[in-house]
């Protein structure tokens, strides 16, 4: 997919691929020792056991214009070209705007499954 979308001069970084159970859960320990309360972390982390990166088929996805993770990352062209291609290659957006998760909205989350393309 990755050359696929430099063909169309997009440049593609994988920022974040598997990550296990102890990994999560660290993750939001820090948030927790930040101060964030469990329930806004949860919006944006799912629970240890949860996550689609525990499956090592999640993929988070940034571009050289936005490397943060951010929601304004689906104002960029790596964005649109993903939301155009990546069905292609059997890669869904988990959480779209609106989604049955509760998650809030990851324009960089893709997950692949098996026999989506
Ligand atoms: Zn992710």
């Amino acid at each position: 997919m990755r050359a696929a979308a430099a063909q169309d001069g997009i440049v593609l970084l994988p920022l974040s691929g598997f990550r296990s159970v102890a990994r999560q859960t660290v993750l939001i320990r820090a948030k927790l020792a930040a101060g964030q309360s469990l329930e806004s972390i949860l919006q944006l982390v799912a629970a240890p056991g949860f996550s689609e990166h525990h499956t090592g088929y999640a993929l988070d996805i940034g571009s050289p214009e936005d490397m943060r993770l951010a929601e304004k990352f689906d104002r960029t062209a790596a964005f649109r070209w993903l939301r155009r291609q990546a069905g292609k290659f059997g890669f869904r957006l988990t959480f779209p705007r609106v989604n049955p998760h509760g998650i809030a909205f990851e324009p960089w989350h893709w997950c692949w499954h098996a026999g989506a393309a």
